[in-house]
C-alpha cells in the first residue's frame, strides 16, 4: 500500500497554480510538489548526518524534542500528521536557532492489534509488525519529517526488550516486582487482565462493547504505590505541563488523610480496623460497615448459614455494579451481623453490618458508619432505620439548630442532642459537641488530636491511603516482553526465581500457534517453558506471561539517547546531558496511563542510579484532536481523512502547514480540503515571487531606495511575530497568517519591484527571510526555494533571521477619530506626534471637518497612540 504513494503523485492535480500566473510572470515556472517533493526527499534520505544530533560531549545547548512513539498499525492518520507537525516545526526552529537537537522516532511495537491481524489473517506477529513500521516510516519520510532514524527504536526486538527485562530483574531484586494474587480486570475480548486504568467506565480500552470482569489471578505487580507521594508532590513542579494533565494526576493518585482505628469485636478476639477521613466525628458512630469480603465477615458467615446466604447476595449486587462501572450509584443494601463491636473511644457498642457499597480492596475494606455527618451514611441510616447522632455544629454555638427544619431522629436519640439538618458535613468552621473531651474542640484540629490519641493508646494511627494501586503488569498473551522469571518445583516451589541477567535476553519465540485464545500462548511451547533452574540447574518452568506494553512505552525515550547500547539500556552520561525531555508532544489521553508509568520509571533509574532527572520531560504539550464535519473521524461515520490522498492532491508541505494553520495546536481542528487548497494557493504565490525574483536577490551589494523601508519593516515585524509564536503559545495559525501577510505586501509592491524601485539588498533579504521563516512549516517548499535563491548550505542548518527593532518600529500611527464616540475616520500621524499634532491631525481631515461643520467643539479627548474623541453640540 504505501510503496504505491509515490508513483501517485504526479497525476493532474498534484500541480496546483493559479491559472493567470504563467502568463504574468516574466520566468514562468509553476509549483510542483509532486517534482520538488520526492527531489529533497531523496536527498534528505541520502544524508544520514542531516537529523543527526552532535554528540552528547559537544559542548552545545541541547533541544531534547519528542513526539510520542505510534503504534505501527499500518498507516498513519491524519491525528498522527498534525502531532508530528507540531514537532517537526519545533525541532527545525531550534535548529536553526543553533541548539544541538535530538528528534527522533520509534515504534510501541508490542500488544494486542499484531497477534488479533495474525489470528484474522494468518501472518505472524513479528512480520506483520515489522511490514507496518517499514510501511509507515516511508510514510513518515515522505512527509518530510525530520527524524534522526539512527536512533530508531523498535520495542518489539530483542535488542529494546532485553533491557525491560533487565529493569524487570532490577525491580524485583529491590522489592519494587512481586507476585500476589489478587482481583483483576480480564477482558474476555483480550483474553488477558487489564490494569486499572485500562479500564474505562467497566468497559475495555480497546473493547468499547466489553465489560470487563473480575477474576482472582496471582499476578505480577510494579509497586508504583511505594512512589506515591513523590508523584504527587512531583505535579507541583511540573509548571510546563498542562493543568489539566496535572489535575487528572493529583486525582489519579488520590491521596486522602485520615486515621486507622480498632473496633474491637464484642464477644470475641478479632478485631476490625476501619479506615476515617473524619476521625473527629467517632463519637457520631453508629454502627460499623464490613465489605462483604471482609476477613470479619467471612468468620461470621461460617457460623451462620442464613447470614452467609445473604452476604453472598450482597457481594453479587457488588460484583455486577462493579462490572459496569455503577458501584457510584449502587442501591446500597446490607445485612445487620446480629454481632456489635467497641468504639474505642467511648466504649460503647455498635451493630456491625455488611454492606454491599464497601469494597474490600479500598482502605481497610471496613468503615465506621457517622450518619448525622456523611451522605453515604445517611442515607444508608435512613433505610435501615440506624440512629443518628449529631457530634459536630457550627462554630460559636447552637443557636441556629432547634429550627426544625428536616429533623431527623430517631428513637434512640438522646432529648438533649440538638438536632437540625442533617447530614451536616461542614469541617473546617465546625466544633465538636457530645464528644467526651474533645467537645468544644476545632473539627480540624480534633483530627490530628485524636488520630494521635489513638496512637498513644494503641487503638489506631493517623494514615494516608491512595486511589493508585500498584501495577499490575502480567499479561496472558504473546506478543509482549517475556517476564525473566521461572519457576522450580524441586528448591523454591512457592517462590519464582529471577534468571541471571547473563542469559538475558529471554527471546520470544517466533513460531508459535496463536489460534488458541484461552490462556498464556507461551505455555503451549515447550521449548520456551522447559529451562534450567538459576538455583539447582535442574528442571524449572518458565513465566509464561508477558509484560504489560505500558512497560515498553516508560522508558523508551531514554534509549533513543544511545540506542545501539548493548551492555546497558543506555549511558548514564549522554541521558544526563539530553534529560529531562525539553519538550514533550502527544494525547491527553496518556494523562494518566503513560504519563504516571514513565514518571514511576524515571524515579525508579534514578535510585539506581542511571539517571539523575526526577521527572522525564519538563514541558508537555497535548495537541487538539482533528475532527472533520463535527465529529471524531472514524471508518463507521465514513470521515475519514487519509493523509495520502491528500499528499497526492496538494503536496505534504500543504497539509502538514494547513494542519497548522486551521486552528491554534491545542485546540480541536476541523479538516477542510478548500483549506488544504487555500495553502497550496499561498505556496504557489511564494513560489512565484520567489523565482522571479530571485535573480535580484541572488545580486549582491545594498543599496538603499526609499521603497525599501515599509516592506522591510513589515519583514521584520513578521519575523518578530513568528519567533515570538515560537517562544511563546506555539500560535502557529497566527505566524503563518502574518507570513501571508509579508507576502500580499510583497505581491503588492510587485510593479515597484519589477521597475526596480527596491535595492538587490532589500530583494535579497526579503526573500531570503520568507523563505527561513517558512522552513519549519514547508521543509521541501523551503529547500528549493533555498537552492533557487541561491543560499549556501541546508535551510534547516541556516541561522534564523533577527529581528531589527530599529527597523521592525512602526513610524506612522494609525488613530481612529470619533465624533461623540462614532467613529468616523482614522487618520495617519507619524508615531511619535504628542497631543496636539495628533488633535491637529483630526481637525484637518476633511471627514471629520464635513461631520462637524455648523456644530461647537465642547470638548477634544486625546488618548495618545489610541483615540481621538471629539464632543461637538
Ligand atoms: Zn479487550
Ligand atoms: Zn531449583
Amino acid at each position: 500500500m504505501p510503496e504505491t504513494r509515490m508513483s501517485e503523485i504526479g497525476g493532474e492535480t498534484a500541480n496546483i497554480v493559479e491559472s493567470s500566473t504563467a502568463a504574468e510572470s516574466n520566468q514562468p515556472q509553476r509549483y510542483s510538489p509532486a517534482e520538488i517533493e520526492p527531489k529533497w526527499q531523496a536527498v534528505w534520505d541520502a544524508d544520514k548526518t542531516l537529523y543527526a544530533a552532535d554528540a552528547h560531549d559537544s559542548g552545545k545547548p541541547k533541544y531534547y524534542c519528542l513526539e510520542m512513539l505510534p503504534y505501527p498499525s499500518g498507516a498513519l492518520h491524519i491525528g498522527h500528521v498534525r502531532n508530528y507537525a507540531i514537532g517537526d516545526a519545533l525541532a527545525r526552529h531550534m535548529w536553526m536557532r543553533g541548539y544541538n537537537v535530538l528528534h527522533p522516532m520509534g515504534w510501541d511495537a508490542f500488544g494486542l492489534p499484531a497477534e488479533n491481524a495474525a489470528l484474522k489473517n494468518g501472518v505472524p506477529p513479528r512480520e506483520w509488525t515489522l511490514s507496518n513500521i517499514a510501511a509507515m516510516r516511508k510514510q513518515m519520510q515522505r512527509m518530510g519529517y525530520g527524524y534522526d532514524w539512527s536512533t530508531e527504536v523498535t520495542t518489539c526486538l530483542p535488542d529494546y526488550y532485553r533491557w525491560n527485562q533487565w529493569f524487570f530483574l532490577k525491580m524485583f531484586e529491590k522489592g519494587l516486582a512481586y507476585r500476589k494474587k489478587s482481583k483483576v480486570n480480564w477482558c474476555p475480548e483480550c483474553c488477558t487482565v487489564l490494569a486499572n486504568e485500562q479500564v474505562i467506565g467497566g468497559r475495555c480500552w480497546r473493547h468499547e462493547d466489553t465489560v470487563v470482569e473480575l477474576r482472582d489471578l496471582t499476578q505480577w505487580f510494579l509497586r508504583i504505590t511505594k512512589y506515591a507521594d513523590e508523584l504527587l508532590d512531583g505535579l507541583d513542579k511540573l509548571e510546563g505541563w498542562p493543568e489539566k494533565v496535572r489535575t487528572m494526576q493529583r486525582n489519579w493518585i488520590g491521596r486522602s488523610e485520615g486515621a486507622h482505628v480498632d473496633f474491637a469485636v464484642a464477644d470475641g478476639d478479632a478485631k476490625i480496623t476501619v479506615f476515617t477521613t473524619r476521625v473527629d466525628t467517632i463519637f457520631g458512630a453508629t454502627s460499623v460497615q464490613l465489605a462483604p469480603e471482609h476477613a470479619v465477615s467471612k468468620a461470621f458467615a461460617l457460623e451462620d448459614d442464613a447470614l452467609r446466604v445473604q452476604i453472598e447476595e450482597l457481594l453479587e449486587q457488588q460484583k455486577v455494579a462493579r462490572e459496569s462501572d455503577a458501584l457510584g450509584a449502587i442501591e446500597k443494601h446490607g445485612v445487620f451481623t446480629g454481632r456489635f463491636a467497641v468504639n474505642p473511644f467511648n466504649g460503647e457498642r455498635v451493630p456491625i453490618w455488611v454492606a454491599n457499597y464497601i469494597l474490600a480492596d479500598y482502605g481497610t475494606g471496613a468503615i465506621m458508619s457517622v450518619p448525622a455527618h456523611d451522605e453515604r451514611d445517611f442515607e444508608f441510616a435512613q433505610k435501615y432505620g440506624l440512629p443518628l447522632r449529631r457530634v459536630i455544629a457550627p462554630a460559636g454555638g447552637r443557636k441556629d439548630q432547634n429550627q426544625n427544619t428536616g429533623i431527623l431522629r430517631s428513637a434512640q436519640d438522646d432529648d438533649s442532642i440538638v438536632v437540625g439538618e442533617l447530614p451536616y458535613l461542614a469541617e473546617d468552621e465546625a466544633v465538636l459537641i457530645d464528644s467526651g473531651e474533645w467537645t468544644g474542640e476545632n473539627c480540624l484540629e480534633a483530627q490530628e488530636k485524636m488520630a494521635a490519641f489513638a496512637k498513644a493508646k494503641g487503638f489506631g494511627t493517623p494514615t494516608v491511603t491512595y486511589r493508585l494501586k500498584d501495577w499490575g503488569v502480567s499479561r496472558q498473551r504473546y506478543w509482549g516482553t517475556p517476564i525473566p522469571m521461572v519457576y522450580c518445583d524441586k528448591c523454591s516451589p512457592e517462590e519464582p526465581l529471577p534468571v541471571a541477567e547473563s542469559e538475558l535476553p529471554i527471546l520470544l519465540p517466533e513460531q508459535v500457534d496463536i489460534t488458541q485464545t484461552n490462556g498464556s500462548p507461551l505455555g503451549r511451547i515447550p521449548e520456551f517453558v522447559n529451562a534450567k533452574c538459576p538455583k539447582c540447574g535442574g528442571a524449572a518452568r518458565r513465566e509464561t506471561d508477558t509484560m504489560d506494553t505500558f512497560v515498553d512505552s516508560s522508558w523508551y525515550f531514554y534509549r533513543y539517547a544511545d540506542a545501539k547500547n548493548s551492555n546497558a539500556p543506555f549511558d548514564t552520561d549522554k541521558a544526563n546531558y539530553w534529560f529531562p525531555i525539553d519538550q514533550y508532544i502527544g494525547g491527553v489521553e496518556h494523562a494518566i496511563l503513560h504519563l504516571i508509568y514513565s514518571r514511576f520509571w524515571t524515579k525508579v533509574m534514578r535510585d539506581l542510579g542511571l539517571v539523575k532527572n526526577d521527572e522525564p520531560a519538563a514541558r508537555l504539550f497535548t495537541q487538539g484532536m482533528v475532527i472533520k464535519d463535527g465529529a471524531k473521524m472514524s471508518k463507521s461515520k465514513g470521515n475519514v481523512v487519509s493523509p495520502d490522498d491528500m499528499i497526492s492532491r496538494y503536496g505534504a508541505d500543504a497539509t502538514r502547514m494547513y494542519a497548522l494553520f486551521a486552528a491554534p495546536p491545542d485546540r480541536d481542528l476541523e479538516w477542510q480540503e478548500e483549506g488544504v487548497a487555500g495553502i497550496s494557493r499561498f505556496l504557489s504565490k511564494v513560489y512565484r515571487l520567489t523565482t522571479k525574483f530571485s535573480s535580484v536577490a541572488r545580486a549582491k551589494g545594498s543599496n538603499a531606495a526609499p521603497k525599501d523601508q515599509a516592506l522591510l519593516r513589515r519583514l521584520h515585524q513578521t519575523i518578530a511575530k513568528v519567533t515570538h509564536d515560537f517562544d511563546g503559545r506555539w500560535h502557529f495559525n497566527t505566524s503563518i497568517s502574518s507570513i501571508m501577510i509579508l507576502v500580499n505586501e510583497i505581491t503588492a509592491n510587485e510593479a515597484a519591484m519589477d521597475a526596480g524601485e527596491f535595492s538587490p539588498g532589500a530583494v535579497a533579504e526579503v526573500f531570503r527571510s520568507l523563505i527561513l521563516l517558512l522552513a519549519p512549516f514547508a521543509p521541501f517548499f523551503a529547500a528549493e526555494m533555498w537552492e533557487e535563491l541561491g543560499g549556501e548550505g541546508v535551510v534547516f542548518r541556516t541561522q534564523w533571521p533577527l529581528v531589527n527593532e530599529e527597523l521592525a518600529r512602526e513610524d506612522e500611527a494609525e488613530i481612529p477619530v470619533q465624533v461623540n464616540g462614532k467613529l468616523v475616520t482614522v487618520v495617519k500621524v507619524p508615531a511619535d506626534s504628542d497631543e496636539a499634532a495628533v488633535k491637529a491631525a483630526a481637525l484637518a481631515d476633511p471627514k471629520v471637518i464635513a461631520r462637524i461643520e455648523g456644530k461647537t467643539i465642547v470638548k477634544v479627548i486625546v488618548v495618545p497612540g489610541k483615540l481621538v474623541n471629539l464632543v461637538v453640540k
